[in-house]
């Protein structure tokens, strides 16, 4: 056997690949097959959560950030990006009005902004559970401290989206100012993850400096967190920041990475992202074929929308959540999966198997 195929067939039976072993599958990745290995991936979803794709509604509350990420419009040195902040109220509202169209689960979002007090948010995150107990909420809003995130989990909220953005030290180091550090990032996914969130990592596909060997390091760092979810998207450049003339990220090396994650992973909720729908117009519907099962359509106020850009040409600004839940639906359906506005929580699989 190929010895390209041959890793895809060691994942796809649950045995693990090295760090030497990652970087040759994917530096070498032309040499695979790739519809043997989408395949597998789809296989492998399909046994666990059938043909499902979970509908998350996400609510980008606040525009302003204390960080300097080199890679987002959001950063506080970008003196050019329009700031808002949404109220808790504003904030009710769109969960209200995504809860009216269906949806059960609600992704808060946004920059580092220390006006969320921690009680602030808290009082946020109750409201909604309170008002909506059908519903999951999920918050991924950066790092913060662990009693800030304990009350949180206390409020209620059940999930953290905290990508680690890159596993290799150096290579964290080139993409975020000195104050930040991997150590910390990796830190707070390690105390969420104690405090029983479950918790989303997860990473930019292309983003500058990013070589076979950090990304063989991605996939050592996810395989020992063991994450609920992963969020991965190819890296797109905004016009406002230190990468601007750096090239976006690609779909072919996305797509294969969302297959590999599903083959490693196969119980994880797996986003095919708006970036990925930015870089290619069919591209969400190629990441539910390589083995995405999530969608998270935009359920912020119209009126903000534009103001929330973490990169430049981001789709979807324009549709009401309606509009934007008619349209993924039928996009999903195209794509021969079923839409589901359930919770969709993460099953864990192995532990269903051997009651
Ligand atoms: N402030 C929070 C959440 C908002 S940013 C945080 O950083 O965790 C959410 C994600 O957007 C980041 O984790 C990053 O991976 C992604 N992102 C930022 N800038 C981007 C860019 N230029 N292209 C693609 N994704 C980007
Ligand atoms: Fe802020 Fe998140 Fe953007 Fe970094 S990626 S600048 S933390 S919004």
């Amino acid at each position: 056997m190929n010895p390209y195929d041959n890793y895809i067939d060691m994942l796809r039976t649950g045995a693990s690949l090295s760090r030497e072993e990652f970087s040759d599958l994917i530096e070498n990745r032309d040499k695979t097959d790739r519809d043997a290995l989408q395949k597998a991936a789809v296989e492998i979803r399909r046994k666990i959560y059938g043909d499902d794709v979970y509908i998350r509604g996400l609510i980008e509350f606040s525009s302003y950030c204390r960080n300097d990420c080199l890679y987002c419009g959001l950063r506080r040195s970008n003196g050019n990006a329009e700031r808002y902040r949404l109220t808790g109220e504003e904030i009710l509202e769109a969960a209200s009005y995504g809860h009216k169209i269906g949806f059960r689960t609600f992704v808060l979002q946004g920059g580092e902004d220390p006006f969320y007090t921690a009680e602030k948010i808290a009082d946020i995150v109750s409201s909604i559970k309170e008002r909506f107990p059908d519903s999951a909420v999920t918050l991924s809003i950066g790092e913060r401290k662990y009693e800030e995130y304990k009350l949180w989990k206390e409020a209620g909220c059940d999930r953290y989206l905290l990508r680690h953005e890159t596993a290799d030290g150096e290579h964290y180091a080139k993409l975020h100012p000195e104050e930040m550090s991997l150590e910390n990032r990796k830190k707070c996914l390690y105390e969420l993850r104690s405090l029983g969130y479950q918790v989303g990592c997860g990473f930019m596909v292309g983003s500058p400096y990013q070589t076979a060997q950090t990304l063989a390091e991605d996939l050592l760092f996810i395989k020992d967190l063991k994450p609920e979810m992963v969020g991965i998207g190819p890296f797109i450049p905004h016009h406002d920041t230190p990468f601007k003339d750096e090239p976006a990220g690609s779909v072919e090396l996305t797509l294969f990475l969302l297959s590999v994650i599903r083959l490693m992973l196969p119980e994880v909720l797996l986003p095919a992202t708006t970036a990925l729908g930015t870089l290619d117009p069919l591209g969400r519907e190629k990441g539910l074929k390589a083995g995405a099962n999530v969608l998270m359509p935009n359920l912020s106020p119209l009126s903000v929308r534009k103001k929330y850009l973490l990169y430049d040409n981001k789709i979807c600004l324009g549709e009401e959540g309606a509009e934007c839940l008619a349209c993924l639906g039928r996009r999903v359906d195209n794509a021969g999966f079923k839409t589901r506005m359930t919770r969709g929580d993460h099953i864990d699989f192995t532990a269903k198997e051997n009651k």
